[in-house]
């Protein structure tokens, strides 16, 4: 009988064990000694002080772990430039010199292409299916791979909705309208611009208004209706325009360093992640309602002019993106399987989304 009781205590104990054995996260299961431990990270984040949504996300985030970790993982937030330059974030983070960043998959472009898939992609998913694709989908699992080779752990956080088209000082009746077109774009978007006979420019921020202004540019994205109004951009063109097929549904992202991120109890991961996750609602939800409430004010300005970009535009547009992700498949294998693997699950998708969401828009129509 005692012999059984034991057996069944051993069995029971070795159930929990492999219960408690974290299978969905990289690397071991923690020493039981670390969960007395106190981390203090950094986080470094692309975005400027301050900025709306993304950096103070990433704020709440911080504030969020040490309230839920009860004081145990205290992360210190700095914004782009103020420990190291927005852009050196990826890596600061892949050498260890900083735990944490915060930004999009897409600025990394030049040392992994395949990246742009984790964040925008021209005529691709907007947030639901694109987190749909990461979390469900097997994208999650592609980007992991994507950045071990930098020592880097990716998680999702957040995503900014369908942006803008941008504001341009002329109306765009057809694609020979947007020939030799100086627009700020950046990323697979610039791409297909440059392809359709435009001029993409690479500039931050900050500089975007005087240059638009001062006829350095022709045009410009940013965006969206929220964060264009707080830049000012309708004081620089007159024409609004939508959808922004450049970047349907722009995932942002949470990096940890890879040996950083092993030292940590399960506990704690259980914590990052699951604020990580609390955060996307929130900056997701967050972009949603300030971009209505922008909207709403813009169409109130006499000198702004709201428009769509007409579907003929939309169509070449589109055209021409799928030949700038073939081309780019070409010269690039990791940038290949992505794409393949997202193409196949978005085509299965939308068998899925027309007649579940679309067929219900037409019926609000
Ligand atoms: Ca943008």
């Amino acid at each position: 009988m005692k012999m059984i009781r034991w057996t069944y205590i051993v069995f029971i104990s070795f159930f929990i064990l492999a219960c408690s054995t974290d299978t969905t996260e990289q690397g071991s299961t923690a020493d039981p000694q670390a969960s007395q431990q106190n981390f203090n990270w950094k986080m470094v984040t692309t975005w400027p002080a301050n900025f709306p949504v993304f950096q103070e996300g990433a704020e709440r985030f911080a504030d969020m772990v040490n309230e839920m970790s009860n004081g145990r993982l205290s992360i210190q937030v700095y914004a782009g430039g103020e420990l190291v330059p927005a852009l050196q974030s990826f890596d600061a983070v892949s050498q260890g010199t900083i735990e944490m960043g915060h930004g999009a998959a897409y600025y990394w472009s030049g040392k992994v292409p395949a990246a742009q898939f984790l964040a925008a992609v021209p005529f691709g998913m907007t947030a639901k299916g694109v987190e749909t694709w990461i979390y469900h989908g097997g994208g999650l699992e592609l980007w992991r791979e994507l950045y071990a080779p930098f020592n880097l752990v990716p998680i999702p956080m957040g995503n900014t909705g369908v942006q803008a088209g941008g504001w341009f000082n002329k109306k765009i009746n057809s694609v020979e309208d947007l020939g030799g077109l100086r627009m700020r774009i950046p990323g697979l978007g610039g791409n297909v611009l440059k392809k359709a006979g435009g001029n993409p420019v690479l500039m931050s921020g900050s500089e975007i208004y005087t240059a638009l202004e001062r006829g350095v540019l022709d045009a410009t994205e940013w965006v969206g209706p929220y964060h264009d109004l707080r830049l000012g951009l309708n004081r620089a063109a007159n024409y609004y325009y939508f959808p922004g097929w450049h970047e349907p549904g722009t995932e942002l992202e949470l990096i940890v360093n890879s040996n950083a991120w092993a030292q940590l109890p399960d506990d704690l991961k259980a914590i990052v992640n699951n604020a990580a996750q609390a955060t996307s609602l929130w900056m997701y939800t967050n972009m949603e309602f300030n971009n209505a409430e922008a909207l709403k004010q813009l169409k109130t300005m006499q000198n702004v002019e709201i428009l769509e970009f007409p579907p003929e535009v939309l169509a070449q547009l589109k055209t021409i993106a799928e030949q700038v992700m073939e081309e780019e498949a070409a010269t690039d294998p990791e940038f290949k399987r992505v794409y393949k693997h997202y193409k196949a699950f978005k085509e299965n998708y939308v068998n899925w989304t027309s007649i579940s969401d679309e067929s219900y828009q037409n019926a609000l129509k």
